[in-house]
């Protein structure tokens, strides 16, 4: 049993993980502010602290918990607003995400374990699936952020000694996405099926991501924590292209629900195609993606249909 922070904990794949680790009998506990995530999907026995990742009370809580690993989702994840208000997102995101790192050092953390983007990393114009040794070209001070703190982390691991691993996740769909906002397309489609509203398509809809499961991003998480010799940087994606088009075509498929579809002008400088290769965390870490986006997508709709 180990005593385990996980920040972002009541947010989409912040609960989910804390619910493998209890199931796994460790102590968890939970920071979070609730700015998106609900405080209802923290499961009993965890101990929770609505608390901002930029407070100097955060070191009240390792001081409490003294946790052992930190599992760091905790984020402003809209892309779209870290264009319209960067400063507050480099707030949260970096000078936040500082926060924690640093109090992590000073309470002698085992591992750090950083929830990065592999989707708002790469750019356009790289091979795909993307393997890590493509230079990262964030579009966006998102991306931009999530790269930073990898960044900070590699310097505290060379100069401070705490142990780190970044996973970049691709895509990420499943139950408790939150619909509102722009980042979780498949929680977006599911509400407005639901709603009896058409799917709304920006451009031509040919553009591509990699979906990857809730499930799978815990079961990395887990590995990631059972393997501390490993470093660095590791993509986690399923290295499967869907098009927005197939996305709402399966969607409707698994829903029963057949409704016209809306076009509206793409916004700019989106990134047309992406990716993610899994081999190096397959041979690092032992994962690789098991939920086929049929059968995700399938679970996610019967979600949907009592929580949306
Ligand atoms: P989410 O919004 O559901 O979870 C983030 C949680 O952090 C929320 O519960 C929110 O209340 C909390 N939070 C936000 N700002 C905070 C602050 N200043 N102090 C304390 N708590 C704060 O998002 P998610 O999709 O579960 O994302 C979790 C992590 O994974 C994020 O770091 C995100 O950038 C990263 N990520 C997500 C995806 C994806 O597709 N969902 C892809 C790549 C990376």
């Amino acid at each position: 049993m180990a005593r385990i922070l996980v920040t972002g904990g009541a947010g989409f794949i912040g609960s989910h993980l804390v619910d493998a680790l209890v199931a796994k009998r460790h102590k968890v506990a939970v920071v979070d502010n609730l700015s998106t995530g609900k405080r209802q999907n923290v499961p009993a026995g965890v101990e929770f602290f609505r608390k901002d990742i930029r407070s100097p009370r955060i070191k009240d809580v390792f001081r409490r918990v003294r946790p052992q690993f930190v599992f760091h989702l905790a984020a402003q994840k809209n892309v779209r607003m870290s264009v319209d208000d960067p400063l507050f997102d480099a707030d949260v995101n970096i000078a936040g995400s500082l926060n924690v790192i640093e109090q992590s050092r000073r309470f002698g953390v085992k591992r750090f374990i950083f929830s990065s983007t592999g989707g708002a990393l790469y750019g356009d114009n790289v091979p795909r699936p993307t393997p890590e040794t493509v230079p990262p070209r964030p579009e966006s001070p998102y991306g931009i952020a999530k790269f930073t703190v990898e960044q900070y982390l590699n310097f505290y691991l060379l100069n401070r000694g705490l142990n780190s691993v970044s996973l970049r996740y691709a895509n990420v769909y499943g139950p408790r996405q939150d619909p509102k906002g722009e980042a979780g397309v498949v929680a977006v489609f599911a509400e407005r099926l639901l709603h009896g509203k058409p799917p709304i398509i920006f451009g031509h809809g040919r553009q591509t991501r990699d979906y990857v499961h809730v499930s799978d991003v815990v079961q990395v998480n887990l590995l990631a924590m059972k393997y501390p010799q490993i470093g660095g940087q590791i993509n986690i994606g399923t290295a499967v292209q869907t098009s927005v088009n197939d996305l709402v075509r399966t969607m409707m498929k698994v829903s029963g629900i057949t409704l016209p579809v809306k076009h509206r002008l793409a916004p700019a400088g989106e990134v047309s195609k992406s990716s993610l290769s899994w081999a190096l965390a397959r041979k690092q870490l032992t994962w690789k993606p098991k939920v086929h986006i049929d059968h995700g997508l399938r679970t996610t709709w019967a979600w949907a249909k009592t929580a949306l």
